[in-house]
């Protein structure tokens, strides 16, 4: 965890902080070691600091040996501001994206009574930007993750058949899931049969899939924390011609944005490939949403890879590349695999069958 704290505090000056306040769950997991599910961190040049309450004081000493811990109340101004002041603190980032205007308004207030002059300054994706590059041991767990994810896939599918009910088909993927090795799932199954399926994330209902029709299923295991995204659209029985169609349209966008992989390349790049082949069949306004996304503590993270994405692609990120087309009416097919970019390549980290057409 210390090479992450350098990385971290190498980034203060630059950001014109000299501390961070540390609130979402997945970047204190990342910076600290701690999985307790409440605490906070305040880390600045020369300190590293877990606040967390009694829950979870034993736990952080053993999983954050790298932080000083220190037992906090409910009450933010028992403890926050005396905190700050000890540490010499100015002007203190918090992540913006994961403060509450109504906790904003306590942190200011709780200094305001106590007297401690400090500046809170709002960062924007700072301790995401160090998460969307992993080193190998991130890596692995990930692979795992994914590995479990195909596991769980190709056991279930041969099993789903017409008059199953949406719901049915996710709970043996979760189950399947959780017998192969996932912790908690990462987010709620997605199966989406029939003209469900043209809604992107619909939410597995008691509908019964019925014979003919594209099922698409989107699913994902977590392993040390860390989870997998696959989507995969199936078939219960004989695909039609518009089937074929979509399917084999989206299997293509999908090839050609991977084939655009390459160390620099940007998310938009890669999405234009896949979203020129869906034009090119006549499906350009079917697909609505990015190409793909970052995975790691979270399941949706950085990089983005869409539309307007113009940071590049490097070496450590892993991410997922999921065209899709959505009709109303008929439903749709998303293919989604997961993929780690080394020395420069897509390495496809998912394997789980696809439908040959
Ligand atoms: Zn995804």
């Amino acid at each position: 965890m210390s090479d992450r704290l350098e990385r971290l505090r190498g980034q203060l000056a630059e950001k014109g902080v000299d501390a961070v306040f540390i609130t979402r769950a997945e970047n204190r997991r990342y910076l600290s070691g701690f999985h307790g599910s409440a605490g906070y961190l305040l880390i600045t040049a020369g300190a590293a600091v877990l606040a967390t309450d009694f829950r979870y004081t034993e736990q952080a000493v053993a999983e954050a040996p790298d932080f000083e811990i220190l037992r906090i109340s409910n009450s933010l101004a028992d403890w926050f501001p005396g905190l700050a002041n000890d540490l010499g603190i100015k002007t203190l980032g918090f992540e913006a994206a994961d403060v509450s205007y109504d906790y904003h308004r306590r942190l200011g207030q709780a200094l305001k009574r106590k007297q401690v002059p400090v500046r809170l300054a709002p960062l924007h994706d700072l301790v995401e930007t160090l998460r969307a590059v992993k080193n190998p041991g991130e890596i692995d767990l990930i692979s795992r993750a994914a590995a479990i994810g195909d596991a769980a896939f190709n056991a279930v599918e041969p099993d789903i058949r017409p008059g199953l009910t949406e719901l049915q088909v996710a709970w043996e993927l979760e189950k399947s899931l959780r017998e192969n090795g996932s912790e908690p799932l990462p987010f709620e199954i997605i199966v989406a049969s029939g003209p469900n399926a043209s809604l992107p994330h619909h939410r597995p209902s008691d509908r019964a899939i019925c014979k003919g029709e594209a099922v698409v299923i989107d699913m994902g295991a977590r392993y040390g924390g860390y989870a997998s995204d696959l989507s995969r659209t199936i078939c219960a029985g004989a695909p039609d011609d518009t089937f074929r169609k979509v399917y084999g349209t989206v299997l293509k966008a999908q090839a050609a944005a991977i084939s655009q992989i390459t160390a620099g390349v940007t998310g938009h790049r890669a999405d234009s490939a896949a979203r020129k082949v869906i034009r090119a069949a006549g499906y350009g306004e079917a697909f609505g949403h990015s190409l793909g996304h970052g995975v790691g503590l979270a399941e949706h993270e950085l990089p983005r890879l869409g539309p307007g994405s113009h940071e590049t692609l490097t070496d450590g990120m892993v991410f997922t590349i999921e065209p899709g087309i959505y009709l109303t009416g008929w439903g749709g097919v998303r293919i989604e695999d997961l993929f780690v970019m080394e020395n420069g390549k897509a390495r496809q980290l998912s394997n789980a069958r696809k439908i040959v057409i």
